[in-house]
């Protein structure tokens, strides 16, 4: 066996431990693994922080047995079962949070409050959501001489990414298991490790609560291995998947050859757009606000939000103006070490993404657009101690136009594009042309227009002015954004196949 996973920020996992969480159990990765492991980086610093063992084909077939063996009692378990586990990983997280919290930040750089609040809480607000979801959801439905009714679809594949490593894992395994359905979780290779105390809070969940070993199994391994097994897999019945558009595709290619359910949550290149106050249509209800609101939402968590609105549609008559807000707001998104308090930026989550925005800014510039403010951190501008790490300053292209390739390719870093229109017409022409339909935003005084123009965009989730996040609310995309919805009712549907009793 190989060196052991080493987890110096958690106290209370194993650090000698080098398993899988497996039909209730920490499991060895089978024979022929090896010491095949992926190593975990601290963005911040670009140490090693961690190690996980790869899953083969053989690992893959194992936790699937494991899902497939807990299936039938779960999904013949009540409702009242499944809140008291849902409820019991809920609790489990909220006891662990600042523990959880330093893992996210340590895995993928997000700033500490960003960790607890964005990911650790809501991660748990997910869980108990499901709660509430459960309490009123319609189990089956009479339609003329037919009984009609819903049942867990089975064993879920859910494969995630890492840039809200528990948030998104959250998202699919709360769903799934309130559906009845078993889980088997690939999290990315990147940011691994808040999953596998993820899997320590279901092991005395699942004790306490008396819920099946093996509804949920945690394995590790390469997209390209055991994320393709799962796909493939013929025990599985669903995947679920989080990630990049291309990634996505591969993914259902391969859920194809065994005919399987399939949900992805893609990319986006979603568009803020701020409008005119009627009847004149030169000015813009508290365009300040509007700016740093656009900007907030842009550079959270570095900009690595599926959902960040990183085109802002701004009228010609304010143009200018916003751009010189947008160049003072952006000063005050510091860099910061992201082990402390605040809303500072903290770097980018891996060396490849890092690259990847680089690029997409040098890309930027060549294509024309300006450059107001922005790029790579320089070392005086890096945190102190910290000058290593992927260092990206908030950045700002003005003058973009809709054709360029900033516009139009998904950035995942702390990059707005800003670009001006005539009128509502080429506003809603320029916020639907993307290939994606994630999210978008409407800024308006007035309420009506508002709701008027977010019904023109092709998208899974529009934000009006200051519209908060619900997490009983379906979310996902339209177009290569992706199939289904995540969240609430909606979101535990996907887990479902329906059946008609007729008599
Ligand atoms: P990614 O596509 O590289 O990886 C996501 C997951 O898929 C990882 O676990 C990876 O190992 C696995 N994977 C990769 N190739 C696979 C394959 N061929 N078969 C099976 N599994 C495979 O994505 P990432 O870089 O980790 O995450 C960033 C991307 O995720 C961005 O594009 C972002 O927009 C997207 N994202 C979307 C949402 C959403 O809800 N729509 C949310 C967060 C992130």
């Amino acid at each position: 066996m190989g060196n052991p996973v080493s987890y110096p920020l958690t106290g209370q996992l194993d650090p000698d431990r080098w398993e899988f969480w497996i039909g209730g159990t920490w499991q060895a990765p089978l024979e022929g693994s090896g010491d095949a492991h992926a190593v975990v980086t601290d963005p911040a610093t670009g140490r090693a922080i961690g190690r996980v063992p790869q899953a083969t084909e053989a690992d893959v077939d194992a936790a699937v047995a494991a899902a497939r063996a807990a299936f039938p009692a779960w999904a013949a378990s009540g409702v009242s079962t499944r809140q008291a586990l849902l409820a019991a990983v809920a609790t489990g997280i909220r006891e662990r949070e600042a523990e959880f919290a330093a893992v996210i930040t340590a895995e993928m750089g997000a700033p500490r409050d960003n960790a607890l609040e964005a990911q650790t809480r809501l991660a748990a607000e997910v869980f108990d959501s499901y709660l509430t979801v459960l309490a009123d959801f319609q189990w089956q439905e009479r339609i003329a001489s037919s009984q009609v009714v819903r049942e867990p679809v089975g064993v879920v594949a859910a494969i995630t990414p890492w840039n809200y490593p528990l948030y998104l894992i959250a998202a699919k395994v709360a769903a799934a298991l309130a559906a009845g359905c078993t889980v088997v979780l690939k999290p990315s290779c990147e940011a691994p490790l808040s999953a596998f105390l993820l899997a320590t809070v279901f092991e005395r969940a699942c004790a306490e609560t008396g819920a099946p070993a093996g509804v949920f199994n945690l394995i590790t391994g390469a997209g390209s291995v055991a994320g393709a097994a799962l796909a493939g897999h013929p025990g599985v019945d669903a995947v679920s998947f989080t990630g990049s558009t291309g990634a996505g595709r591969a993914v259902a290619r391969t859920a194809a050859e065994t005919v399987k359910r399939v949900g992805l949550e893609l990319g986006g290149k979603s568009a803020r757009v701020i409008l005119t106050d009627e009847p004149d249509g030169s000015t813009v209800k508290d365009l300040d606000r509007a700016i740093a609101t656009a900007l907030a939402d842009a550079f959270y968590n570095s900009g690595q939000t599926c959902t960040a609105c990183t085109r802002v549609l701004l009228p010609e008559a304010v143009y200018e103006r916003a751009v010189a807000l947008a160049a003072e707001e952006a000063g005050r998104w510091p860099l910061g070490d992201p082990a402390g308090p605040g809303d500072h930026l903290g770097p980018i989550a891996t060396a490849a993404q890092y690259d990847s925005v680089l690029a997409h800014i040098a890309q930027g510039t060549a294509e024309g657009a300006r450059l107001v403010t922005g790029g790579e951190a320089p070392a005086d501008r890096r945190p102190e101690g910290l000058a290593s790490g992927h260092w990206v300053l908030p950045t700002v292209f003005a003058d973009v136009t809709p054709d360029m390739t900033i516009a139009q390719e998904e950035i995942f870093g702390p990059v707005v594009c800003l670009l001006p229109y005539r009128d509502e017409e080429e506003a809603a022409r320029i916020a639907n042309d993307s290939i994606y339909g994630l999210a978008g935003a409407v800024w308006c005084a007035d309420p009506l227009r508002a709701e008027h123009f977010a019904r023109r965009i092709r998208a899974g989730l529009i934000t009006v002015n200051d519209g908060t996040f619900n997490v009983l609310a379906p979310t996902g995309g339209y177009k290569q954004s992706g199939i289904g919805r995540e969240l609430g009712a909606h979101g535990l549907a996907e887990y479902l196949e329906t059946k008609t009793i007729q008599w």
